[in-house]
This record gives structure tokens, C-alpha cells and sequence, in this order.
């Protein structure tokens, strides 16, 4: 099979040529998630996408995979999340280590422990096989022994690599290694004093001073064995990369100078680091990145609210290195496109469907629903708010009667209504405004009145014709018309076709409409 330009196969690529023909072992897929914060669509984001590299170099090599979701439930907490009750109970504990910290939802043994099962909850509930790994776990466990002992020992030549990039003043006193204060417990505030490689140990003391916590004071020496210490995160990075021979991990931009020190640290510690793809932040609706610990932006569970899942992992797939907005204003066209993309598929030839989106959102191109009917989102939406309805079965009585081809897809249409309103009531409604309109437009709009209830064209074309003769007759552009009708009429910005539109709703209800919001 010729290689297909999807860039789940290009990363396939990339991982096949760095990875040594006579290892036995399954190839690991990786993705990294801080439980500081509950999982965010973000993170369903890069475990999807890992997945799709992981189908993509299963049926490239034929080769078996396994995918680890790994927590990084040892690091210190450093800010009280703003997205979480009970935060002030909270604060006496910044700077220990997340599964020391008690959950603030007060039912799992820990913050990162709530975190931890939350993500296991939706990661399962989406379908995704993976194998959960814990930070705190594997010190704790001594799966990350070895690779310790191994950097301990080279501590000079990872100063060498790390120094350099910190800042001068940084530089003074700074350890890869973080002890947990024996006395305290804090994790941030002690400092490495000297190394004992000898004996797999380090001094410390417990003592920096930073905002939300300051240490205790202790000092002593302790092994960096067994969850007793961890590494800063770049060089913790290395480690499980090191540790367990990752072969592929995908990570955000913003983390692009992590990801160059982490690799050179693999170098240092005898191994080649794994294939990385660099994909372009999500953004939520001012532009920013999202925030876990903020929470802003759409949550995957909204968007399952609105639209099938798969309309996500569409969305998701669409060229990861370009910046997404992830707000529920981006909903609608995404459905549209995914509705569109699953038409088209029966016509997409048997060896083109690869470089397909739908073969990567369905695992391979496994049962990717049938769909032949017009309706999409948009239609949809655009009825409820004419009809100003949530009757379920009359909406759906409406759009057999605009596209017969419907009855064929009973459940497509059944989800795409009764989604569809949930968006409506929680995202449209709100930010109803039905401006009133001024003389001219009122004049206006009669005249497309008395056009539409004299004309008995039903087909769309010349129904869509009807506005641009109105328009024309009275010296105005037609855009300006169709403004006026969005606004004044619909509430909204923006809107459907005037002839769609017609066709779907009638023009009976067109004219009242115009009848209700213009003339009176
Ligand atoms: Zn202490």
C-alpha cells in the first residue's frame, strides 16, 4: 500500500524511521496530562489525536501499539485553581506534591486523585483503550529507580544541558531534584544542597520562601529513590520518556523549548528521544489558550450536549497545526462538515479512504454512518427559530416534508433535533435581539411581503429570487434587505437563504413572521 498523505501516516512515518526494526516490544504512544485541573477538551483533544497516529502506524507496520495516559500527580501545586470549591481549604497545602493534597470535592483521597479518576471517567466514556499511568505510582513503585540513579549519577552533564537555558539569576542553586521535605511535606520549598550518587541520595534544605508557601526550615538528606524526591518537570519529562522507551508523544507549542530540552536530556541519559509533533494551541472565545486551571472555553461534555461526538474528533482531526478556537460558536459549521464529509464518503474510491478524515474518526473507516439527507445543523436551528418550537416531533414533521430523504436516517435526524434545541435554548436563545425596524426598512419589508404572498413559485431558486427584485425595485442593496430581515425579523446577525428558508418553513409562516416583527 502506497502511503497516504493524511498526516496521522506522516507521523506514522516519522516514528517507523526512528525506531529500531529488531525491537520485539510494543511501540508506546504517550500523552501527558497535570492533574492540577479537571481534564479539559484539550486533553480529549491529544489523546484523540495520538490515537489517530496510533491506528495510522498499526495498519501502516502491522506492528502491535499500546497508548499510556500519564499523570503527572507528583508535581507541586503552585496556585489554587479558580474552577474548584472549597479553593481556601486548599491554600494551607500549596507547594506539596497533588496527591497530598486533600480533594476539595471531598471524595476521592486527594485533589490529583479526583483529577486522576475524572479523566479515567472520560477518557472511558469516549472509548479511547489506553493504559492509565500514575506519577506518583511509578517513584513510588521504583519503575523510575533506574533512570534516578542514572541521572543522579550524570547530575553534572544535565546541569550542562539546563543551565544554560535558565535565566542568570536562576542558575545559583538550582537541582533537577526535588526532595519532599521529611518534616513538612512540601515539595517546592526545599533546596538540594549536595549530591551523593554513591548512595542515591541528596542534602537539603527546606527553606525557600515563595508566594502561598514557605519552608519549614528542616534539612537533612534523603534518597532520591522510591517517591522520596522527583525531578523537575523538563528533566521528569526525559526520565519516563527514558524510563519507558516513549516512542511517540504530541504536546502544544507552547511547550516546543520543553520538548528540544527533554530530547537532549534522553541523549545525556543514553537513548534516542521519541517522534514529537508540535500542534497549534486551542483557543477559547477571546483567543487565548485554554486554561486548565481557568476552565474556560468549551468542555467536551457541552459539546456532546450539542452535536455527536464524532463532529468533535472531525474537528479535532482538521490539521493540527493550525490554531483552533474551541467555542460552542464553532459548533454548527463543524457539524455541517462532518455532515457533509459523511455524505460524500460512499463516493470516495476504497484506496483514496485513508487519506479520508472519516478512516481516522472511525478507526480505520469502520461503520461510518450512512447519511444522504440535506438537513444539517444549520436548517435545523434555522427552524427551531422560526417555529419558536421545542416540540421534537413537529420539527422532525418539518424537515421530512423539506427533504423526504430524511425518513431514510431516523436517528441521524432524531439527534441532529434534539441537539439541536439543547444548542438553541443554551447558546441561540440569549442572544435573541429583535431590533425594530426604522420606516424605510418597514416600507421595505412590506413590499417583500406583498411579493412573497403574490408569488405562487415554489421552487427554491425563484423564491430566492423574489428579495433581489424587491431590493432592486427600490434602489437598495440586497444584502442591506437581507440584513434587515436577519435582524428584525429572525433576531439574529446572520442567516439562512432566503429561498431555503421559505422551503423549509413555508410561506405561510414566512408571512406571518414578516406580518408579527414588520408591518403591525
Ligand atoms: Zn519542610
Amino acid at each position: 500500500m502506497a502511503t497516504p498523505n493524511a498526516w496521522p501516516f506522516v507521523e506514522a512515518e516519522q516514528i517507523r524511521k526512528l525506531r529500531s526494526p529488531s525491537t520485539a516490544r510494543s511501540v508506546l504512544f504517550q500523552t501527558g496530562y497535570g492533574p492540577s485541573g479537571l481534564p479539559h477538551i484539550g486533553t480529549f483533544a491529544e489523546v484523540a489525536r495520538t490515537t489517530f497516529v496510533q491506528r495510522a502506524f498499526e495498519t501502516a507496520t502491522g506492528l502491535p501499539t499500546r497508548l499510556q495516559a500519564y499523570s503527572d500527580d507528583m508535581d507541586g501545586l503552585r496556585k489554587v485553581p479558580l474552577n474548584i470549591p472549597n479553593g481556601d481549604a486548599i491554600e494551607t497545602h500549596l507547594g506539596k506534591p497533588l496527591h497530598a493534597i486533600p480533594d476539595p470535592f471531598g471524595c476521592c483521597e486527594s485533589f490529583s486523585g479526583h483529577n486522576n479518576a475524572k479523566l479515567r471517567e472520560f477518557l472511558d466514556a469516549y472509548g479511547f483503550t489506553y493504559e492509565f499511568k500514575s506519577s506518583t505510582q511509578a517513584y513510588r513503585n521504583g519503575e523510575l529507580d533506574e533512570g534516578l540513579s542514572l541521572l543522579l549519577s550524570k547530575v553534572d552533564d544535565v546541569l550542562n544541558v539546563i543551565l544554560p537555558t535558565l535565566r542568570e539569576e536562576n542558575r545559583e542553586g538550582w537541582s533537577p531534584f526535588f526532595p519532599i521535605c521529611t518534616a513538612c511535606g512540601s515539595i517546592n520549598a526545599t533546596r538540594v544542597t549536595a549530591y551523593h550518587p554513591e548512595r542515591d541520595s541528596v542534602s537539603y534544605v527546606c527553606d525557600r520562601q515563595e508566594k502561598g508557601y514557605s519552608g519549614c526550615g528542616a534539612a537533612g538528606e534523603v534518597s532520591v529513590l522510591g517517591g522520596n524526591a522527583k525531578v523537575g518537570w523538563k528533566v521528569d519529562w526525559a526520565l519516563r520518556w527514558w524510563v519507558y522507551d516513549v516512542d511517540y508523544e504530541m504536546s502544544g507549542k507552547d511547550l516546543i523549548d520543553s520538548v528540544k530540552l527533554s530530547s537532549r536530556l534522553v541523549r545525556v541519559l543514553g537513548k534516542q528521544p521519541p517522534a514529537v509533533l508540535t500542534y497549534e494551541l486551542f483557543l477559547d472565545e477571546e483567543g487565548r489558550k485554554i486554561s486548565k486551571s481557568i476552565g474556560k472555553g468549551l468542555s467536551v461534555d457541552h459539546w456532546v450536549d450539542f452535536a455527536p461526538i464524532e463532529s468533535l474528533l472531525f474537528y479535532l482531526y482538521q490539521n493540527p497545526k493550525r490554531a483552533k478556537r474551541l467555542y460552542w460558536d464553532v459548533v454548527p459549521k463543524a457539524v455541517d462538515d462532518y455532515l457533509e464529509a459523511l455524505r460524500c464518503w460512499p463516493d470516495v474510491p476504497v484506496e483514496e479512504r485513508s487519506s479520508h478524515p472519516l478512516w481516522h474518526v472511525f478507526g480505520g473507516g469502520q461503520n461510518v454512518p450512512e447519511y444522504g439527507a440535506s438537513v444539517d445543523f444549520s436548517v435545523v436551528t434555522n427552524l427551531i427559530a422560526a417555529l419558536g418550537s421545542d416540540n421534537e416531533e413537529l420539527l422532525m414533521e418539518y424537515l421530512r416534508r423539506y427533504d423526504a430523504r430524511t425518513e431514510q436516517y431516523p436517528d441521524v435526524l432524531q439527534s441532529l433535533v434534539h441537539k439541536g434545541l439543547t444548542y438553541y435554548r443554551e447558546q441561540v436563545l440569549p442572544g435573541k435581539l429583535y431590533r425594530e425596524p426604522n420606516a424605510d426598512e418597514r416600507a421595505l419589508l412590506n413590499r417583500l411581503h406583498e411579493a412573497l404572498a403574490a408569488s405562487d413559485e415554489t421552487e427554491e431558486s425563484v423564491v430566492q429570487s423574489i428579495p433581489f427584485d424587491v431590493a432592486r425595485e427600490a434602489g437598495v442593496e440586497p444584502k442591506d434587505l437581507f440584513r434587515s430581515f436577519y435582524e428584525v425579523v429572525l433576531g439574529q446577525e446572520r442567516g439562512p437563504r432566503f429561498g431555503s428558508f421559505v422551503t423549509l418553513v413555508g410561506k405561510e409562516k414566512v408571512l406571518e413572521m414578516l406580518q408579527d416583527k414588520a408591518i403591525n
